[in-house]
């Protein structure tokens, strides 16, 4: 069976992964599609949950290989992208799929499979807001902050070509709009 595609794309620091965690417990048939990726593993996350941690080298053949879906070298030297392979995995199991991504592999994927995916974006009620964030994670040095808000000026403009914006000026209020959408969507 093919299922759907819920997309959550949003700066770094905007609360999306927040939002894609709370869907999980709470919306029927939908899984959590694990990326690959080639940046270190952080102190908090697991291997195969969080994501597929692979050296650079393994991600640029899988590249070669023609194994994603999509992908994309989001900053210097850190790659990330969807396997093919596990968006058949969840498919096969008759579940929904539901993404975490930066908004070019958001509206990538979005292209992609058109009607099927609901891409949203997750708006932060400020710049300084989502730099609150980012330090208050303490897994980011300075420099990545710094590289993450840059990219994150850029991001913002492109909220307009997703299906729907989110603002998340409260987590609360966030859950209640991403909850309504998402089931919607899935009627
Ligand atoms: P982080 O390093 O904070 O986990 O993720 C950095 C950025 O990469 C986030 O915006 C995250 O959503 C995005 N990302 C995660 N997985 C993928 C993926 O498979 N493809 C793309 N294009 N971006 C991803």
């Amino acid at each position: 069976m093919q299922g759907k595609l819920i997309i959550f794309s949003a700066p770094s620091g905007a609360g999306k992964t927040t939002i894609v965690q709370h869907l999980l417990k709470k919306v029927p048939l939908l899984e959590f599609s694990v990326s690959a990726c080639s940046r270190p593993m952080r102190k908090d996350e697991t291997q195969g949950v969080d994501y597929y941690f692979i050296s650079v080298d393994e991600f640029k053949i899988k590249i070669t290989n023609n194994d994603f879906v999509e992908w994309e070298e989001v900053y210097k030297d850190n790659f990330y992208g969807t396997l093919k392979s596990e968006i058949e995995r969840i498919w096969k199991k008759g579940h929904h799929i539901i993404f975490d991504m930066d908004v070019v592999g958001g509206l990538n994927l979005k292209k992609q499979f058109d009607k099927n995916a609901l891409a949203i974006f997750v708006m932060p009620p400020s710049i300084q807001h989502l730099e609150n964030r980012l330090k208050m994670r303490e897994t980011e040095t300075s420099e990545s902050i710094a590289r993450r808000l840059g990219k994150a000026e850029v991001e913002l403009q492109t909220a307009e070509q997703f299906d729907k914006i989110i603002l998340n000026d409260t987590l609360e209020h966030a859950f209640i709009e991403a909850e309504k959408v998402v089931n919607e969507f899935l009627l």
